[in-house]
């Protein structure tokens, strides 16, 4: 692996970044970017060797993690500085290079090992396809109650969809479960088999994350009303490993759900 080749050599330069989709904002993949960067930092640390590494942030927006308010963002600054990370942001990515990231204006970062992850986008079946109404990215249009506009009989879920929302709105795992459950729930309604209100997604927008950084982590919280990222020491690592744990076991049916 490219990451220990470096580790045995004792020194690096590394490079961690995502992208951005104009057309679909809400497709952005920040906070496993963060994530990684944040956790390998700390591994450095605890080898002893992080002063032999340098560490670069790079993204095309000007406020990558905005989504997350604005205390988020501060927050953010505030480690980057205090964990010596350098960050290039608001400029375009122009090329990757084997030995670093060129952007439009000409700056180099230099990298011998770049993570980067691209921002989603429509799958080429639904960008190829004839019929199905979708949006300029690609994403297929569906409405509150998660079928696909204008056909009858057909629904739409998790990261194919264009959300409708406020500004802040991301694509996310458990939004995905909602949909789910929420076109389960909306097809038996329609064919009169319960009685009750239709279930829309749109109700259950929020950005639930937690960051784990190693040594600790933060948890990120939006919805209308909240934006917070509240630092955990120690115990958002321990939270997040609990909740990767808990999360498999229920997925396997090995105990039930509690949460
Ligand atoms: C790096 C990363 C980290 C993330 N972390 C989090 C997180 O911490 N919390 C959270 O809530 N969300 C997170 N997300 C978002 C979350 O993973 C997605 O929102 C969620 O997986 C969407 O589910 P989905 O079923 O719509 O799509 P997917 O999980 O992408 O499933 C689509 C499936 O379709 C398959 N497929 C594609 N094309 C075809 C084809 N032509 N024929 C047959 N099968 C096909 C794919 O192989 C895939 O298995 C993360 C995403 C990424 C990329």
């Amino acid at each position: 692996m490219a990451l220990e080749r470096l580790i045995q050599k004792g020194k690096g330069k590394l490079a961690f970044g995502f992208g951005g989709n104009p057309k679909a904002k809400e497709a952005v993949r920040g906070g496993p970017v963060f994530e990684v960067l944040f956790n390998v930092d700390n591994m450095l640390r605890k080898k002893w060797i992080r002063h032999d590494f340098e560490i670069s942030f790079f993204a095309p927006m000007e406020k990558p993690g905005a989504r997350l308010g604005e205390k988020a963002l501060k927050m953010l600054d505030y480690m980057f500085k205090k964990k010596r990370i350098k960050k290039y942001t608001g400029k375009k990515i122009k090329e990757f290079l084997p030995d670093g990231i060129l952007l439009e204006d000409g700056t180099k970062i230099e990298s011998d090992l770049t993570l980067f992850t691209p921002a989603g986008d429509g799958h080429p079946v639904i960008k190829q396809s004839q019929n199905i109404p979708k949006t300029e990215a690609g994403f297929i249009k569906i409405d509150k109650t998660c079928q696909v506009e204008g056909l009858e009989h057909v629904y739409a879920i998790g990261d194919c969809v264009s959300l409708e929302g406020p500004d802040w709105k991301a694509k996310q795992g458990h939004l995905a479960e909602v949909m789910a459950h929420n076109v389960a729930h909306n097809i038996v309604l329609k064919e009169g088999l319960i009685k009750g209100k239709p279930q829309y997604y749109t109700e259950h927008l929020n950005i639930m994350c937690l960051m784990d950084t190693g040594d600790g982590g933060a948890l990120a919280y939006r919805d209308d009303k909240t934006a917070v990222l509240i630092p955990m020491p120690v115990i958002g690592h321990i939270g997040k490993k609990m909740w990767g744990l808990y999360y498999k076991l229920y997925k396997t049916g090995k105990i039930p759900k509690i949460l």
